[in-house]
């Protein structure tokens, strides 16, 4: 299996337009000693022909047009130019930032999208827009999974990938946007995932951009991975509070942060196997500055923090 990171920023990117933290500024003014990022998007694919997409971001447009491995292929005599190497997606919630990029690639285009009942009822049955990804037949095609169940990743047309694909239940919080009554309705246990995603070569990897809390179970799953992306977003419980003069703390927008005895360095701190990576990263995280002490902190553990454009080969 390969894997690329196209991107690896939480929602907004860095730098983000409406904010002029101290990384935000200092990138602009080209004093920063670091990256830009767009937001979170991974892409996956067995034969390098067909890939999967692990969510949709906003900036998805952009990032396909930096990946070669994604542009649509030249037209050989007599076939049409309009084809995609993008087979399909998996959805792990159905925040806009994991699920906005699906209305980029309306344009007639056959896709699979494997969700979660309670994700694909949000989009599909509330939000008209979404109906331009089904104007004519075997354009989208939407299978469902349920947390827990392993599932084959099939290509639009039903062949099987080789991928298999299993989802973890870490929160239980609909997005701001999905109605009370909706949310009656719905599983709160497919609210919010981790994907594990298994190679024939029997490699894992694991994809947690959004995680509330860490308890022994969840490690145990993390520790069977050999490749792992790891919710980087806030380095402190109060991050956006002090930047904003007011807000949620990370946990309460269910993110535990890289820093404090509860947090992702402390607790992941005992992990065998995997290769860790710190992955959906906000702009204001001080881990970003390649130049302070909490990306050394996290590079001297062995944690790696996400660029987009990395690759990897499972
Ligand atoms: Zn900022």
């Amino acid at each position: 299996m390969r894997v690329k990171i196209l991107g690896s920023a939480a929602g907004g990117g860095f730098p983000q337009w409406n904010c002029a933290c101290q990384n935000c500024r200092a990138l602009r003014a080209g004093t920063f000693r670091g990256k830009a990022r767009t937001q979170t998007q991974v892409a996956i694919t067995q034969d390098g022909r067909s890939w999967f997409l692990l969510g949709a971001s906003p900036d998805l447009r952009a990032q396909i047009e930096a990946t070669p491995e994604l542009h649509p292929r030249a037209p050989s005599r007599g076939e049409a130019p309009r084809q995609s190497p993008i087979a399909g997606a998996v959805l792990a919630n159905a925040d806009l930032d994991h699920v906005l990029g699906l209305l980029l690639l309306r344009e007639l285009q056959p896709l699979r999208v494997h969700a979660p009942a309670s994700i694909r009822r949000i989009l599909r049955e509330d939000n008209t827009m979404f109906g331009m990804l089904e104007r004519v037949a075997n354009q989208a095609s939407w299978t469902d999974f349920a947390p827990g169940e392993s599932l084959p990743l099939l290509s639009p047309a039903g062949e099987d990938s080789g991928l298999r694909c299993r989802a973890l239940s870490l929160g239980t919080h609909f997005p701001a946007y999905v109605s009370a009554e909706r949310q009656s309705q719905l599983n709160p246990q497919e609210s919010s995932l981790g994907l594990l995603i298994d190679s024939p070569s029997g490699k894992r990897l694991a994809f947690m951009p959004a995680v509330p809390v860490i308890d022994d179970a969840l490690l145990t799953e993390l520790d069977s991975a050999d490749l792992l992306f790891f919710d980087g977003t806030f380095w402190s419980g109060d991050e956006l509070i002090r930047t904003q003069g007011s807000g949620n703390t990370a946990q309460q927008m269910g993110h535990v942060p890289v820093s404090s005895p509860e947090g992702s360095f402390h607790k992941l701190a005992g992990l065998r196997r995997p290769r860790k990576i710190y992955l959906h990263i906000n702009n204001t995280n001080p881990m970003l500055d390649e130049a302070g002490p909490e990306y050394w902190q996290v590079r001297d553990a062995g944690w790696e923090v996400a660029e987009d454009g990395w690759q990897f080969d499972l």
